[in-house]
C-alpha cells in the first residue's frame, strides 16, 4: 500500500515515509492509492476491541508493514494508556435514536488526542530506530496545538513548533500550549488568523531550513492521523449497528474536514455507516458549497467555536480527489482556482456524488446556544460550543435521517467555559488533570504572519 498526491504526478510514498512528510511535492495531499479490501471477519475485527487494537489493525491495512514489526501495536497501546478512560470512547444515549460519542477524555480534553498521542509515539519510536531527529510543525486553531504539545513535549528525537492565531484561541487552549515548560516545544502567537498559520506552515516546508530541521506535519493534513481517527468510527458503529442494514449516521463538527474524512474512510472500507453530516459555525464555506455547488472561501470570522473558524477546509481536497475519480490534474486545477481566485465550482454529477454521502448544516451562535441549553435541559449534560453545532444539525436533519444518529463530541465543555456560561448560565468544572494549567507561568514567542520572520523566531529559540 503506497500513497500518492491528490494533484497527480508519480510521487509514491510508504506509510513509514509519510510519518515525516507534510504535503506532496506538487502541493497536493497524500491519499492511499486504493482502498484495501476487508472481508467479513476482518470487518468484525475492526469493529470490536479496544481503540488501540483497532487503530493498529487499521494501520496494518494501510501499509504499517513499512515500519518495524510490532512498532505500531506497541506505540498505540503505550499512547492510549495515558488516557483517563483508556477503554472507549464512550457512547452516551441522548434520545430514542440519538447518541453522543465522547471524544473528550484524552490528556487535552479534545478528540485530537486520539490521533496525536499514538502518532507521536509511532514517530518517536521510528526515529529512534533510524537514529534520526525531526521537527513537527503545526498550525492550530487551538485543539491541535494543545494535543500536539501534550503528545510531543519532552521527546528526545523531536522538536515541536506550534503556530496559533493571536486572540483566536481560548485562554485555556493557549495555556495548554504555553505551560508545558518543555525545551523542545516552541509555541508562536501569530498576528493573523488560522488560515494564515496554515499557509505559513506550508511555506516553511519550502524554505532552506526545512531540510536541516526535518520539518514534518501533524496537523490534520497528516493522513496517518486521520487513519488512526477512523478507529472510533469503526468501534462505535460496530457497537450500535445490529446488522448490515442498520447503518449509523454521524454528525461531525467540522473545520479542516479531517475528522469527517476519517468517518468517510471507515464507511468506504465497509463499516455500517450511512450519512455523514458536516456541521459548521458561521464560517459556513461547506454548507454554502452544498447549496450552491461552488467552493468559495471568504474572510474567517471569530466565533464561540474557534476550532472550526476555518475557510479553507484542507482535507476536502482529498474528498475532491475521490469525487473526481482520482483525476489529479482536475484536482490541481480546482485547488489552483481556490488559491488564486478563492473559488471553484463542481459539476452537477460531482455535486450528486457529494450529496449521496454527505450533508452540511450551518449553525449560528444563537442556534448553538439554544442547542447547549436543550441538551442541558433534557439530559443534564453540558456540551462544548463545537458539539452544539452538531446537536443543532442533528435536530435540523431529524426528519430526513433514517436509523440511529451519533453526534461526535469533539471537546470538553470546560475548554470553552466562557461560551458555555453565556449559553446556559453554568460554568463547567475543569477536570482535575487540567486545573493546574490556569495558574502556571506561560512561555511563548510572537511573530507577524511572514515565513521569514517565523523562521527567524525558530532559529533564535533553538539555536540561541
Ligand atoms: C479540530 C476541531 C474540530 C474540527 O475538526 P476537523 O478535523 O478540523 O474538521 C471541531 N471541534 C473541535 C473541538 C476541534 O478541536
Amino acid at each position: 500500500m503506497n500513497y500518492i498526491s491528490t494533484r497527480g504526478g508519480d510521487e509514491s510514498l510508504s506509510l513509514a515515509e509519510l510519518l515525516t512528510r507534510g504535503t506532496a511535492g506538487n502541493g497536493g495531499l497524500f491519499v492511499p492509492e486504493q482502498w484495501p479490501t476487508v472481508d467479513a471477519s476482518g470487518m468484525e475485527r475492526l469493529k470490536s476491541g479496544e481503540y488501540a487494537e483497532i487503530a493498529s489493525r487499521i494501520l496494518a491495512l494501510f501499509g504499517a508493514d513499512s515500519l518495524a514489526a510490532g512498532l505500531v501495536d506497541d506505540a498505540t497501546r503505550t499512547a492510549m494508556d495515558r488516557f483517563a478512560k483508556p477503554v472507549g470512547p464512550p457512547l452516551t444515549q441522548l434520545g430514542d435514536s440519538l447518541w453522543s460519542l465522547e471524544l473528550i477524555h484524552g490528556p487535552t480534553l479534545a478528540f485530537k488526542d486520539f490521533a496525536l498521542a499514538p502518532l507521536a509515539e509511532i514517530i518517536d519510536q521510528n526515529l529512534a530506530q533510524q537514529n534520526r531527529h525531526a521537527t513537527v510543525l503545526c498550525a492550530t486553531s487551538g485543539d491541535t496545538g494543545a494535543a500536539t504539545v501534550s503528545a510531543f513535549a519532552n521527546r528526545e528525537r523531536l522538536k515541536a513548533v506550534v503556530l496559533f492565531p493571536a486572540g483566536g484561541v481560548s485562554e485555556f487552549q493557549r495555556r495548554q500550549m504555553t505551560t508545558t515548560n518543555a525545551a523542545n516545544v516552541l509555541p508562536i502567537s501569530v498576528e493573523g488568523d488560522f488560515d494564515d498559520c496554515q499557509r505559513l506552515v506550508k511555506a516553511l516546508y519550502q524554505t532552506p531550513a526545512a531540510q536541516s530541521y526535518g520539518y514534518t506535519a501533524v496537523n490534520s493534513i497528516n493522513i496517518v492521523r486521520i487513519l488512526l481517527q477512523s478507529a472510533y468510527y469503526f468501534r462505535s458503529s460496530g457497537q450500535l449497528s445490529t446488522g448490515p442494514d442498520d447503518r449509523i449516521n454521524y454528525v461531525v463538527p467540522t473545520g479542516n474536514f479531517g475528522n469527517v474524512y476519517a468517518a468517510y474512510i471507515a464507511r468506504q472500507l465497509g463499516a455500517p455507516i450511512n450519512r455523514l453530516i458536516v456541521s459548521s459555525n458561521e464560517n459556513d464555506v461547506l454548507p454554502r458549497l452544498f447549496d450552491s455547488g461552488s467552493m468559495h472561501s471568504s474572510r474567517t470570522v471569530k466565533t464561540v467555536s474557534p476550532s472550526m473558524d476555518i475557510q479553507v477546509s484542507s482535507n476536502f481536497e482529498r474528498l475532491l480527489w475521490h469525487i473526481k475519480n482520482g483525476d489529479g490534474n482536475a484536482v490541481s486545477q480546482s485547488q489552483h482556482n481556490l488559491e488564486n481566485s478563492s473559488s471553484y465550482t463542481l459539476s452537477e454529477s460531482e455535486m450528486a456524488t457529494l450529496h449521496a454521502n454527505f450533508s452540511a448544516i450551518r449553525c449560528s451562535e444563537e442556534e448553538a446556544f439554544a442547542a447547549m441549553q436543550h441538551v442541558y435541559d433534557q439530559h443534564q449534560k453540558i456540551i462544548c460550543p463545537h458539539t452544539a453545532t452538531a446537536i443543532h444539525a442533528a435536530r435540523q436533519m431529524h426528519k430526513q435521517l433514517n436509523g440511529k444518529t451519533v453526534v461526535v463530541e469533539t471537546a470538553h465543555p470546560a475548554k470553552f467555559s466562557a461560551a458555555v456560561e453565556r449559553a446556559i448560565g453554568i460554568k463547567p468544572s475543569l477536570p482535575p488533570v487540567a486545573s493546574a494549567i490556569m495558574t502556571a507561568e506561560e512561555q511563548f514567542e510572537t511573530s507577524v504572519a511572514s515565513e521569514q520572520v517565523v523562521q527567524q523566531v525558530i532559529d533564535k529559540y533553538f539555536k540561541g
